[in-house]
């Protein structure tokens, strides 16, 4: 049983077969797909989605790169698209009656294709607005965060965590329910202090496709260092295709990739890796 917790269906790269690519993952024993939306037209695409396949589960929000379209409704807008009432803070997404939207996002911080300072501020202010409507709903977060030159560390891994911090606080101060859940940095590409900051504040870490890369010795080495019951595995699909596909579009399918490379360097078995991040998302999203 294995979940991808990160994969962009409503992408036109899929339009010609999409049923096939989620057969696919199906029969590749991927039961959970979640499809997270980069602004208000494919939050919406990725809740139809949700609507055709029993597999799929959707997060809605605005990525850092797709703020063109932001205006005064949008917050509105994206809660607009969450059922009414809103999923019961604390409660199962589904099981109980809830929705298959199961989180925000995804948002975050981009310092890679955003250079200039007023609309890194922007992206900051943006993603606070939606930290707040993720508390309000009582859904986790989808974190995107990427550096300038993809390094390391630097401007939007700082950032990041001061606001994600002063968010935990909060959370936790008010004994709010997504303090215990709060979210996952999804393909996470930074370093282990940043992973360790972020686990102490209760959130997941997301590994994708790179980290079959034959340079990605960092990567793996920070891997292996971080507790089996914090890591998520995604795709990011149709992007960042995992080896031996790398280059080649990415799908759901691939998602066991990542798991047998995690499993090659915690040193347990696929079977193991599988079953603890497809529990992890479980106990993430609520489905
Ligand atoms: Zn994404």
């Amino acid at each position: 049983m294995l979940t991808d917790t990160h994969c962009h269906l409503y992408w036109n790269k899929f339009d010609a077969d999409r049923a096939e690519v989620i057969q696919r993952a199906v029969d590749a024993g991927v039961t959970r797909m979640l499809v997270p939306g980069v602004d208000i037209k494919t939050s919406r695409e990725a809740i139809q989605l949700t609507e055709r396949y029993e597999q799929v589960y959707a997060a809605v929000g605005f990525h850092p790169t797709d703020l063109d379209d932001w205006n005064a409704s949008s917050i509105e807008n994206l809660r607009d698209l969450l059922p009414s009432p809103s999923p019961v803070l604390g409660r199962g997404a589904r099981g109980e009656g809830g929705s298959k939207i199961v989180a925000i996002g995804e948002i975050g911080l981009d310092h890679y294709w955003v250079k200039e300072e007023a609309k890194r501020a922007f992206q900051r202010e943006k993603l606070k607005a939606q930290l707040a409507l993720a508390q309000e709903v009582g859904l986790p977060v989808v974190i995107h965060m990427r550096e300038e030159k993809d390094a390391w560390f630097g401007s939007a891994s700082e950032q990041l965590l001061a606001i994600l911090s002063e968010w935990s606080a909060g959370l936790k101060s008010k004994g709010h329910p997504l303090a215990e859940r709060p979210g996952v940095l999804h393909s996470f590409n930074g370093t282990l202090e940043t992973a360790q900051k972020a686990i102490a504040m209760n959130f997941f870490i997301g590994v994708t496709g790179p980290v079959t890369y034959k340079t990605a010795e960092q990567k793996r080495a920070i891997i292996s260092q971080l507790p089996a019951t914090r890591l998520l595995i995604e795709t990011d699909a149709p992007f960042l295709a995992p080896v031996p596909h790398r280059g080649k579009r990415n799908e759901p399918a691939f998602v066991g990739e990542i798991a047998d490379k995690i499993a090659e360097v915690k040193s347990i078995s696929k079977e193991e890796v599988a079953a603890v991040t497809t529990q992890n998302a479980a106990r993430l999203f609520l489905w």
